[in-house]
């Protein structure tokens, strides 16, 4: 089938709007209809080239929410209309060792994977890259596995469910299921962009205080209290950011510190805030940097260092409470969208999205 779509063929460069053809859904395999699609600030590390060796031509995209066109053979979870989320997570194959453990985000069969060889071809014959691997959002359709599908009802916003697949689950799902962070913790989130300010919002949920937003934008801090901040550290601002952080937590550093931003210095930052036994979770995926300057001395002191990919969630469960959430007014959604876009604008809505002054920009087809 032809298919409009948003193709980046240089680096750097606006995306080029083109029709592409698309494979039909085989195998466990559903095509999806577009309804929204949220851009993420891993898109656009992803075109800047600063999130590994892409091969192009590709397509990014992946906090999607679209509606079932048609089913391959053997699908079973989704029939044609059924509302959905396609997330860069799976579901788990509920097999495996993993699974098994009640651990599918570490499922060994379906995995969470980068860059794949997708299901867009375009007039020269080139097969493109899917930035986001099993997904890609940047297109008026797309044919996505059906492990990757999340249903959602039917009068759930489509402009706010496409947020669950990746922003907010990487966010709050760090809190919950990574960090599991416990009632009266406190805990420093580094970085208030859209993850950081659902680890924000999840740290409040839980109960946690004091909940310290940092970053060195003032209006992500001013985002931050929005999202249940007790209290904001500017790093740029403060002599030393790391005591700002003791000064606040009684003298003891941050039971748990989220580390929502790429960079190993910032890394570093976050390390050095965590209290003693404190535990730090990494869920800014990085540019590939490697990590050096630590010393065996710096875990003497308990400190635990992990992370999580997309909030360790169980796809379809985690989303789905998430939702009920939304509904109870217990989750915020509606103050993650900043704007909307067309399709046609979408090379507006990234340059808007990457100057950082938006939380989330959101593509309506
Ligand atoms: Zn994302
Ligand atoms: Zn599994």
């Amino acid at each position: 089938m032809k298919v409009k779509a948003a193709v980046m063929y240089e680096l750097n460069q606006p995306l080029v709007m083109e029709e592409l053809e698309l494979d039909p859904p085989g195998k466990g395999e559903v095509m999806i209809k577009m309804a929204a699609c949220a851009i993420c600030h891993s898109d656009i590390h992803a075109m800047k080239g600063e999130h590994g060796d892409i091969k192009l031509p590709a397509i990014a995209g992946h906090e999607i929410c679209g509606f079932v066109e048609e089913v391959g053979e053997g699908v079973i979870y989704v029939k044609k209309g059924d509302k959905v989320i396609a997330s860069i997570i799976p579901e788990g194959c509920g097999q495996c060792y993993y699974c098994r453990m009640g651990l599918s985000s570490q499922c060994t069969t379906n995995k969470l994977a980068l860059y794949k060889v997708g299901k867009f071809v375009n007039k020269k014959g080139q097969r493109l890259t899917q930035y986001a691997g099993a997904v890609a959002g940047f297109a008026e359709y797309a044919t996505i596995p059906e492990v990757n599908l999340v249903k959602v009802p039917d009068d759930m916003p489509e402009d706010r469910a496409c947020l669950l697949a990746c922003g907010v689950i990487s966010g709050f799902g760090a809190i919950l299921y990574r960090a599991k962070v416990t009632a009266n913790s406190s805990v420093a989130v580094v970085g208030c962009g859209g993850v950081g300010l659902n680890a924000i919002q999840g740290a409040k949920y839980i109960g946690a205080y004091p909940i310290i937003g940092v970053d060195v934008k003032d209006n992500k801090l001013a985002n931050a209290k929005i999202f249940g901040a007790t209290h904001t550290v500017n790093p740029k601002a403060e002599k030393d950011p790391i005591k700002a952080i003791f000064d606040i937590t009684y003298g003891r550093g941050a039971d748990y510190v989220i580390v929502a931003v790429a960079g190993i210095e910032i890394l570093r930052m976050g390390f050095m805030m965590a209290a003693r036994d404190g535990l730090v979770n990494i869920i800014g995926h990085g540019h590939g940097e490697k990590m050096t300057d630590w010393t065996p001395l710096d875990f003497m002191g308990g400190k635990r260092l992990t992370g999580s990919a997309m909030g360790a969630v169980k796809l379809r469960i985690d989303i789905a409470r998430l939702i009920e959430l939304y509904k109870a007014g217990r989750l915020k959604l509606d103050e993650l969208v900043s704007g909307h876009y067309t399709f046609d604008k979408i090379n507006e809505a990234l340059v808007s999205s990457e100057k950082g002054d938006v939380i989330r920009n959101v593509i309506m087809f």
